[in-house]
């Protein structure tokens, strides 16, 4: 079979499979650093293998993508119209194990965000991110 993508096309794919500092993630994580926090990124030592993590506020925060993580009632998640049953038990499995890693850092005593990719468009960006900030410095004022 002929390869239908081009070399940028299939790249940008491989970044998107990979999931590793993506546009989105460095987004949050510039962000988080220009308003002084310190994190780790992918701490395989947490449940999920958190794609930030704030030790000192016992926060892990995931950015899951739409599609992958199978964001419920949002437009980016839309189910392949091929080989959509192996579509629907890959993606509900992804959503199962997120679910699970949620539980687990829960059960560690840890709090747990998830960020959709969706929040993070132009559009949203801002409010999110504002959000997310408010978010962590509650977190800390409760941990006093
Ligand atoms: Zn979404």
């Amino acid at each position: 079979m002929a390869d239908v993508h081009s070399k940028e096309t299939r790249s940008f794919n491989m970044s998107k499979i990979k999931g590793k500092d993506t546009k989105p993630e460095m987004l949050v994580r510039k962000y988080l650093f220009s308003h002084g926090f310190r994190y780790r990124v992918h701490d395989r030592r947490l449940p999920g293998n958190p794609d930030i993590v704030l030790p000192k506020y016992r926060t892990a925060i995931f950015i899951h993508g739409c599609f992958w993580h199978g964001h419920e009632g949002c437009r980016y998640f839309i189910i392949p119209k091929t080989r959509t049953e192996w579509w629907v038990s890959k993606l509900s499995r992804n959503t199962a194990n997120d679910e699970k890693a949620l539980t687990a850092l829960h059960a560690l005593g840890w709090k747990a965000i998830v960020i959709w990719e969706c929040d993070l468009k132009k559009a949203t960006l801002d409010h999110t991110l504002k959000a997310l900030l408010g978010d962590l410095r509650s977190t800390l004022v409760k941990q006093k």
